[in-house]
């Protein structure tokens, strides 16, 4: 016998959220990624071997229970000088982002965006009622103060600062950071620190004297856990508390939470880590100088580079001689520019290499540019 036909549905899409039917989807370049991966400021090697031991000894037991977030969280805190109320691990920042937004931004709030900058806080803004303000930094792309100090309003409800800056690689001095929090009282200022270890200057002590200051750490970047996906907020506990209502009790997962307190203990892995990009990127900035290409100054483990026209050529040249790097004309006050990863001296020896056939083949640097 044959099944009768489903009644049909009368053909009504159901509709989305006005704020989302505005909003577009966004799809980092992750494609084909088995070269050098200067594109993502990832890690470029590995994490510590004490996460890999912990991971190995994890069982088809252990899978099966939820996993608790509180205990880990607990030694974050320690580890950072907090207290645990004061700190919520994150499913990498990017969930920290969203939540802390979700939390705070009404309608007609405003969000002060310093630009260019990393580009999920505009995403996440976007799928929110309020009003995004992007304060463009100069041409030398240094930390907008002024600009940004001019732009807060009554209505500033978040100002979110990545500390280091991506792509520029710039950084807010504490002093500046302390002005803008006394300066926005009724405004959360999220101060990102996704790549601390590789400037080594943090605003996290601040947390519990500032009640306004929620600072972002990630362990995507130097504890080379970006698939893990592991982040935190941490922040004064009457902040704290609000953000832990909107955050998903399970979203860390137990993987990522044994691997956490393993990576935090293996500090001497991350100080070698961070030790060998700080020299790689002291050899790399020598030999974009050499070949007269302009470079903004970075303090963390990447390079902006500004390649001109040719940027797109130059990316697809890099590719072909095996090497991944992130275009990033299409940012603000980007055009032409493109971001390099630091990685390892060898992994940037390699790099050099393809760098330097890309300038001959595309005659780029100094007057030929
Ligand atoms: N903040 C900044 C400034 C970043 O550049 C990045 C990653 N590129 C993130 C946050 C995202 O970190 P996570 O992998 O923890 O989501």
């Amino acid at each position: 016998m044959t099944e009768a036909a489903p009644e049909a549905v009368t053909a009504i899409t159901p509709a989305p959220r006005l704020r989302v039917q505005s909003m577009k989807e966004y799809h980092p370049p992750l494609g084909n990624r088995d070269l050098l991966r200067l594109d993502f400021n990832e890690n470029t090697l590995a994490c510590s071997p004490r996460v890999r031991e912990v991971l190995g000894r994890i069982s088809a037991g252990d899978l099966t229970r939820y996993p608790e977030r509180e205990p880990v969280e607990t030694i974050v805190a320690a580890h950072l000088g907090l207290a645990a109320p004061q700190v919520a691990l994150t499913n990498g920042v990017d969930e920290a982002i969203h939540v802390l937004f979700e939390t705070f931004l009404e309608a007609g709030d405003e969000l002060l965006l310093p630009v260019p900058t990393y580009t999920m806080y505009e995403v996440y803004a976007s799928a929110t009622d309020a009003h995004l303000v992007p304060v463009l930094a100069a041409d030398d792309l240094q930390f907008p103060i002024e600009r940004l100090i001019a732009a807060i309003t009554p209505r500033t409800k978040i100002i979110a600062i990545a500390n280091p800056n991506s792509p520029s690689g710039s950084v807010a001095s504490r002093a500046q950071l302390l002005q803008i929090a006394h300066r926005a009282p009724h405004a959360v200022l999220l101060v990102d620190e996704a790549y601390f270890h590789f400037h080594g200057e943090t605003v996290i002590d601040l947390v519990r004297a500032l009640p306004n200051l929620v600072v972002a750490r990630t362990f995507s970047k130097a504890y080379g856990l970006a698939g893990l996906r592991l982040g935190l907020l941490a922040g004064p506990v009457e902040l704290m508390r609000w953000v832990r209502r909107v955050l998903s009790p399970y979203s860390v997962n137990s993987l990522a939470l044994a691997c956490l307190p393993p990576a935090l203990e293996d500090s001497s892995y991350i100080d070698w880590y961070v030790s060998e990009v700080l020299r790689a990127r002291h050899d790399f900035e020598a030999a974009l100088d050499a070949a007269k290409l302009r470079r903004w100054p970075s303090c963390a483990n990447f390079i902006l580079v500004d390649i001109g026209p040719q940027h797109a050529e130059f990316v697809r040249l890099m590719r072909a001689a095996g090497v991944l790097v992130r275009d990033r004309s299409s940012d603000p006050g980007c055009d032409g520019r493109v971001r390099i990863t630091i990685g390892t001296r060898e992994q940037m020896q390699q790099a050099v290499l393809a760098l330097n056939e890309a300038i001959a083949a595309l005659k780029l640097g100094g007057e030929a540019q």
